[in-house]
C-alpha cells in the first residue's frame, strides 16, 4: 500500500497512489476526471479499464442513432481513450475485462479481451462502475438472427445497419419502458411496422394508469400497435435462422427485426464476488461518499441510491445519477469530500410529439410507502392557446393530505411539456407544498404557456383540493 498522499496544497508526496478504475463510461469516468482534477499524475496514478471499444459514451443516444438523428457512433463518444490519455494522464486500457478482485491483496485480475492474456494490478484506492446488465426474457429463440438487444453502441449501430441494409419491414419492440417507447419511435420513423409488446397493462409502468394511458394512445395514434398484458413465450425463426415472428401469450406478432428493451439490473457480480454487500435490489451497497468500504466505492447503474422521499434504496439505471455519482467518488477518491443527496426518480422521455415527464412518487408507491395523498390532474395548453403550435398537456399532481406536500407529479402532453417536470422536481427537492408552488413566480409569454403556466395553474388546483 502506498504511504502519506500529498497534496496541489500540501507540497510533494511521499509516495504515488494507484487508483484502478473498473469500467470506462459514466460513472467510471467521471471518478477517473474529478480525482485527475484534485491529484496530478505525481499524486495519483489513474488506470481505468474497460472491456468494450469505446470510453464515455452516450447509450442515451442509442435509439437517435437508429433513428438517423445523429450519422456516426463517434458522435455519441464524449471522451476518447487518447484523449483521456493526452489530456489528463489517465491510462485507459481498452477491451480489458476486469475478472476478479482481491480486497485483501487490493489486487485485480485483468484479461486482455483479444488475447486472452491475464494478469494482476494493484490498487490504493478501487472504483467499481461495471453499469447494468440488460435484462433478457427466459424464452427459446433468443438466438435467431435480426435479434438485438440495446445496451451498447454495438447494438445501436447493428439495429441501424439492419434496419438500412436488410430493409425490414415489420419490428417487434419488447418492453414498454423509456428504451422501449423511444426505440418504437425511430424504428416507426424509419418506416417500419412496430408493435410493442409488454407483459405489463400499459407502457411506462412508472407512471399512474391515467397517465399511461394518455402514453399509449399516443403509440396508437402514431400507429404504433401496443400489445399490452403479454409476456413473450418464445422467437420463431425461419429455416435460414432470420426471426420470424415472436409469439407472447395473447398470440403471434410477425418480426423481420425484434428489439429487446427490456431494462436493466445492476452489473455487480465483480463486488459481490470480492465479499462487498449487495442490496434487495441487486446493486452494490454504497454510502453517501459512494464508499462500499475504506478505499472502495462504486458509483452508476451497478450501485443502490437511497430515495429522498421513503429513504429507502433502490437501482435506478440512469446516466444522469452515474455521472453525478462518479463525481462525487472522484472527490472524495482525490481526498475532498461530497456526498451524493439521493433521488427522486425524476426521469423524461418521449414517443413521436408526446413528451413524458416524471417525478417523486406514483401513486402505487405512494400507497406503498404509508402515504395518505391526493390527486389532482388538469388539462391544459402548452402556449396560449392562440399561440401557434400550442399543443395540449396534462399534469398531474400528488401531495400529501394533511400537510399538502408535494409527493410527485407527472406530465404528458405535446412539444415544451416535459421539461416542466423539473419545476416540480425542484419543488419536491425542497419539500415544498402545492399552495408554495401555485404561489412561484414563474415566466410566462405567449409562446411558452398560457397565463399561468399548466405547473402553477395545478398546483393551484391541488391546494384548494
Ligand atoms: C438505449 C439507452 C437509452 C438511455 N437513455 C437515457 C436517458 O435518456 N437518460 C438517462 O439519464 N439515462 C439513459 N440511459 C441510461 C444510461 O446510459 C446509464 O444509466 C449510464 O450509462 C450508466 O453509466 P455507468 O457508468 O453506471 O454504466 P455503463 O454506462 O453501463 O458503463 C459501464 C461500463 O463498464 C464496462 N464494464 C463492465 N464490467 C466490466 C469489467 N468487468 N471489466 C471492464 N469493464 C467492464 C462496460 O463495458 C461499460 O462500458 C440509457 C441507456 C440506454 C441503453
Amino acid at each position: 500500500m502506498s504511504s502519506a498522499r500529498g497534496s496541489k496544497a500540501g507540497g510533494r508526496p511521499v509516495t504515488v497512489e494507484r487508483l484502478v478504475v473498473i469500467g470506462g463510461d459514466a460513472a467510471g469516468m467521471s471518478a477517473a476526471s474529478q480525482a485527475r482534477r484534485l491529484l496530478d499524475p505525481d499524486e495519483l496514478e489513474i488506470t481505468a479499464l474497460e472491456r468494450g471499444g469505446w470510453t464515455s459514451y452516450s447509450a442515451c443516444g442509442i435509439p437517435y442513432l437508429v433513428g438517423g438523428l445523429v450519422d456516426t457512433v463517434d458522435e455519441l463518444i464524449s471522451r476518447t481513450p487518447s484523449e483521456f490519455r493526452s489530456r489528463q494522464h489517465i491510462d485507459v486500457r481498452m477491451r480489458t475485462e476486469a475478472t476478479s478482485i482481491d480486497l485483501d491483496r487490493a489486487e485485480v485480475s485483468i484479461r486482455r479481451v483479444e488475447s486472452g492474456e491475464e494478469a494482476t494490478l494493484g490498487f490504493d484506492q478501487l472504483m467499481i462502475a461495471t453499469g447494468a446488465r440488460p435484462l433478457r426474457p427466459d424464452v427459446p429463440g433468443l438466438d435467431a438472427t435480426g435479434v438485438y438487444g440495446v445496451a451498447t453502441l454495438d447494438d445501436g449501430w447493428n439495429i441501424r445497419r439492419a434496419v438500412v441494409e436488410d430493409k425490414p419491414r415489420r419490428a417487434v419492440v419488447l418492453g414498454g419502458g423509456y428504451i422501449g417507447v423511444e426505440m418504437a419511435e425511430v424504428l416507426l420513423e424509419r418506416g417500419l411496422d412496430v408493435t410493442v409488446v409488454l407483459a405489463d397493462p400499459l407502457p411506462l409502468a412508472l407512471l399512474d394508469e391515467d397517465m399511461g394511458e394518455r402514453v399509449c394512445a399516443a403509440m396508437t395514434r402514431m400507429g404504433i400497435e401496443v400489445v399490452t398484458c403479454s409476456p413473450v413465450t418464445g422467437i420463431e425463426a425461419a429455416s435460414d435462422g432470420g426471426v420470424r415472428r415472436v409469439v407472447s401469450e395473447t398470440g403471434a406478432h410477425d418480426a423481420d427485426i425484434v428489439v429487446l428493451g427490456l431494462g436493466v439490473k445492476p452489473d455487480a457480480d465483480l463486488g459481490r464476488a470480492a465479499g462487498l454487500a449487495v442490496g434487495d435490489s441487486g446493486g452494490l451497497i454504497v454510502d453517501e461518499r459512494q464508499a462500499c468500504r475504506d478505499g472502495v466505492w462504486a458509483a452508476g447503474d451497478c450501485t443502490e441510491t437511497v430515495h429522498r422521499l421513503t429513504g429507502k434504496r433502490l437501482s435506478i439505471a440512469l446516466g444522469t445519477h452515474a455521472n453525478k455519482q462518479g463525481r462525487i467518488a472522484g472527490t472524495n477518491i482525490g481526498g475532498g469530500m461530497a456526498t451524493f443527496p439521493g433521488v427522486l426518480g425524476t426521469a423524461i422521455t418521449k414517443v413521436g410529439k408526446t413528451e413524458i415527464g416524471r417525478t417523486g412518487l406514483s401513486s402505487r408507491e405512494i400507497e406503498q410507502a404509508g402515504f395518505v395523498a391526493d390527486s389532482t390532474v388538469v388539462e391544459s395548453t402548452t402556449r396560449a392557446g392562440y399561440y401557434p403550435g400550442a399543443a395540449s398537456i396534462a399534469t398531474k399532481l400528488l401531495h400529501e393530505r394533511d400537510t399538502g406536500r408535494l409527493l410527485g407529479a407527472q406530465i404528458v402532453g405535446g412539444p415544451g411539456s416535459a421539461k416542466r417536470i423539473d419545476v416540480y422536481a425542484a419543488a419536491l427537492w425542497n419539500e415544498m407544498t402545492v399552495a408554495d408552488i401555485a404561489g412561484m413566480d414563474l415566466s410566462y409569454a405567449p409562446p411558452f404557456s398560457p397565463t399561468l403556466d399548466p405547473v402553477t395553474i395545478t398546483a393551484r388546483k391541488a391546494a384548494r383540493a
